[in-house]
């Protein structure tokens, strides 16, 4: 079973989240593989990783919507996508064009002429009209000339910069576990209003120390420990000197599992997006419009009569007016 362990520190300002995706991983490779064949293995693990990175945001800042991870790469990879629900209902994807090497690292897949780039998006569920989703970019480069090779470092700075938290992330994945353990730093809600300006500046340096210290500890935790052992045994082996608190789930509580949103609703949008006349001469020449959903696999088949009745609904809809059919 996939998992979602947070914890804390006890009398120390850090907090962490520990994910091991099994069942909601394996579902996506597997449907990926039986539609358009199995990833090369660099670009499965680089997958892996990013959708337990996302399920260990999704976890540390409870969003009421979708958390999207895209990376646009210039490499063999053009696009990679994780995205988790606020349930932890969990989707990914990548567009591979050409070869990869076997032994291909993040730079080689994504950022060959520092041009790749990645966006986190926080997309709300029930969206007003005129609200937009927050994206924030991240490069893939430190500057001109020094490409990142960890997905874990990029995350890292991300999150210094939407956040403002120090943030320590752990990332892996093979072709039955994607898995991560990120430690942030808490700030120090109210000590300023106890005690004076010198034991603040006090408990801010304790704070750093407890902090680097509990950071080297997780940044000690290696692939092969990740990948195979539970999170009570991780946890145990990393921070034995700590005094640590787990804050277990409920047993109601979502865990992560496959989920698409994709629905014949939403290509029906798309074929009118497109306009009638488009949506037409693709019938003329193929009988239909068929579209795959490139998450989970699914075909969406429209003849002529469905698409001449989402033109003739799309003309409707305006004149019936949102909240009244
Ligand atoms: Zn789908």
């Amino acid at each position: 079973m996939s998992e979602v362990h947070k914890f804390l520190f006890d009398g120390v300002p850090v907090r962490g989240v520990l994910v091991r995706l099994t069942d909601a991983w394996t579902e996506i490779l597997r449907r990926r593989a039986s539609v358009s064949g199995a990833y090369a293995a660099p670009v499965q693990n680089l997958l892996g990783e990013m959708a337990a990175a996302v399920t260990l945001m999704q976890s540390n800042i409870k969003f009421n919507g979708a958390l999207v991870f895209q990376v646009f790469g210039d490499g063999p990879v053009k696009l990679a996508v994780a995205e988790v629900q606020s349930d932890f209902g969990l989707r990914a994807t990548a567009t591979v064009v050409g070869d990869v090497a076997p032994d291909a690292r993040l730079s080689a897949l994504v950022n060959l002429n520092h041009e790749g780039r990645c966006a986190i998006t926080l997309d709300p569920k029930d969206r007003l009209p005129g609200q937009q989703a927050y994206q924030g970019v991240v490069p893939l480069s430190l500057d001109a000339y020094t490409k990142i090779e960890s997905l874990s470092q990029v995350l890292e700075h991300y999150m210094q910069q939407s956040e403002q938290l120090e943030t320590t992330i752990v990332l892996a994945a093979d072709d039955k576990v994607a898995a991560g353990l990120l430690i942030q730093r808490l700030p120090l809600a109210g000590v300023a209003n106890l005690a004076g300006a010198s034991s603040r500046r006090e408990d801010e340096i304790d704070s750093h120390e407890d902090y680097r210290r509990i950071s080297i500890l997780a940044s000690s935790l290696q692939r092969d420990e990740l990948l195979t052992l539970d999170s009570d045994t991780i946890l145990r082996r990393l921070f034995w000197q700590e005094k640590l608190r787990s804050l277990r789930g409920a047993p109601g509580d979502a865990l992560p599992h496959f989920f698409c949103t994709c629905s014949r609703e939403r290509v029906g949008k798309m074929i009118v997006g497109l306009g009638q006349e488009e949506a037409q001469s693709i019938l003329v020449e193929r009988g239909e419009i068929e579209v795959g959903c490139e998450f989970c696999g699914a075909q969406q088949r429209f003849d002529a009569v469905d698409v001449g009745q989402l033109f003739s609904d799309g003309i409707k809809m305006p004149e019936i007016g949102p909240g009244l059919h």
